[in-house]
């Protein structure tokens, strides 16, 4: 064989792969169909994402904020095109570093559509049509996601757009109308929101983010309520047509009425599906499920022919990159024979709005019901001293803790920099910490991570020693 390994997808769960690979000696290759390395995550998902946010959140602040903290402005503008100018710059440059990564640990790099001719064997489709074969002991499908749609609506990436498009937006949209309250939807919403576009949500759920813990959908609405943003839950989305200048939505409301909608862009964050065209799976004797998904082992990811594994949204679980990379790193150490292991139960999600949402573990409404007895300790940004120096009072930090040993079940964050402080709470849970462990160590004051220490001291009992 030429190769140990083969990784088909250069996205997080594709790239930290092959770069365990090679660090455990397995002569690696990598294929990706795109002319740049680093998959949905470096080019349209996570970086550009949070550029723009970061970006807008600047500009909302200079607009908002700026004059209470004494610093005067005039004749502040959006300069949409640097706006999205820096973001190409910065995913330019982390792509770039992905190749520096190949290259340092001597991962070949094949630039192509991969397509299987057999269980070893990748036929890779260069774009001038050149054809190359390459094979391999073992292949690893990292082939990733993309974003789908409702029945019947067509993603015309002009004025019904997904995420993709919205990150290179050549306007700021008067009226984005936004399908779709969760994790992308919030995030790309908020960009628009703060730099000065309508955004209007419409949401078949009761509640935004609804698969986080409630809490944190109410307290994030609440919040990007205060951005403008209406929202329309209970909607179940009918049509959505594009009528030139515009873009009509219809929906059905609660009441079961036909209601409509009007504004000058539609963004489908309705989700993502796995993504498996092209890639002949039956020519190596595969299929996928009925949700287009890779069946995997539960205990190896490999699939049912034993050389191939996949990981990532490719397969079950949740379509996140750090899920994906964890997945590549288990992959790579499963191949050589060591027992990797994956805590499926404490991977944080995090929604990078401002405030921030970022959550870990079992959510309240998840806790009722499996009946497991509880108790529950909040502690909100405002009474923290760190929120009021910088005036991020808005959230809370709500701990659930099982209500006989004390363990912590669950953390939930909305609040200034939540993103980071859920490592926090991701370590005391491996570690099966109890809230009275978190209660008593030391916290530097004054950060926010102290709000997670007050949360848990009131989970101890009501302890909360500033609230
Ligand atoms: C707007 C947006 C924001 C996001 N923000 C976050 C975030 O903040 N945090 C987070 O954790 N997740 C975020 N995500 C999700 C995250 O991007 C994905 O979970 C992650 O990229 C999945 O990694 P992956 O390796 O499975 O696949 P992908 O990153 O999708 O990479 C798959 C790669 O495989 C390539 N490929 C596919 N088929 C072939 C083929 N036949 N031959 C060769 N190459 C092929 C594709 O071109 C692609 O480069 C976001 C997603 C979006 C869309």
């Amino acid at each position: 064989m030429q190769y140990d390994v083969i990784v088909i997808g250069s996205g997080p769960g594709g790239y930290i792969c092959a770069i365990r690979c090679a660090q455990l000696g397995l002569k690696t290759a990598i294929i990706e169909k795109y002319k740049t390395l680093g998959g949905t995550c470096l080019n349209v998902g996570c970086i550009p994402s949070k550029a723009l946010l970061d970006s807008s959140e600047h500009y909302h602040n200079a607009a908002h904020s700026f004059a209470e903290h004494g610093i005067k402005l005039e004749n502040l503008q959006v300069d949409l095109a640097q706006m999205i100018a820096r973001k190409s710059e910065v995913v330019s440059q982390v792509c770039k570093g992905v190749e520096f990564l190949m290259k340092k640990n001597k991962i070949d790099v094949y630039q192509g559509k991969g397509s299987f001719v057999d269980k070893n064997t990748v036929k890779v489709t260069k774009d001038s049509g050149e054809i190359e074969m390459v094979t391999s002991k073992n292949i690893v499908i990292a082939t990733g996601s993309k974003p789908s749609s409702l029945p019947g609506i067509t993603i015309d990436k002009q004025r019904i757009i997904t995420s993709t498009e919205a990150l290179q937006m050549k306007e700021v949209p008067k009226h984005l109308i936004v399908i779709g309250a969760g994790v992308i939807g919030a995030e790309l919403g908020s960009v628009y929101a703060r730099i000065g576009a309508k955004v209007s949500f419409v949401e078949y759920a009761s509640a935004m983010i609804p698969t986080m813990d409630s809490t944190m959908g109410k307290e994030l609405q609440r919040s990007m309520k205060k951005l403008g943003a209406d929202f329309y839950l209970s909607h179940k989305v009918k049509t959505v047509e594009n009528t030139g200048d515009e873009v009509v939505v219809t929906a059905e409301n609660p009441k079961g009425e036909t209601v409509t909608f009007t504004g000058d862009y539609c963004l489908m964050s309705v989700g993502r599906r796995p993504f498996t065209d092209g890639l002949a799976l039956e020519n190596a004797g595969l299929t996928t499920d009925a949700r287009g998904k890779i069946e995997v082992d539960e205990h190896t990811l490999q699939t049912k022919v034993s050389n191939i594994y996949a990981i990532g949204d490719v397969i079950r679980g949740a379509m996140l990159a750090h899920k994906a990379e964890e997945e590549g790193v288990f992959v790579a150490e499963t191949i050589v024979g060591q027992k990797p292991h994956i805590n499926y139960s404490l991977i944080p999600g995090v929604v990078y709005t401002w405030p921030e949402v970022a959550s870990v573990g079992s959510t309240e409404e998840e806790l009722k019901a499996k009946g497991v007895p509880y108790k529950s300790g909040s502690f909100p940004f405002k009474a923290l001293g760190r929120a009021r120096a910088s005036m991020d009072i808005d959230g809370t930090v709500k701990v659930l803790a099982h209500k006989e040993t004390d363990e912590i079940l669950g953390a939930h964050i909305i609040g200034p920099r939540a993103a980071d402080m859920i490592a926090e709470a991701v370590v005391a849970m491996e570690y099966r910490a109890s809230a009275e462990d978190i209660s008593r160590m030391s916290h530097a004051h004054p950060t926010y991570t102290e709000a997670f220490k007050e949360a848990c001291l009131a989970a101890t009992g009501n302890r909360a020693l500033n609230a």
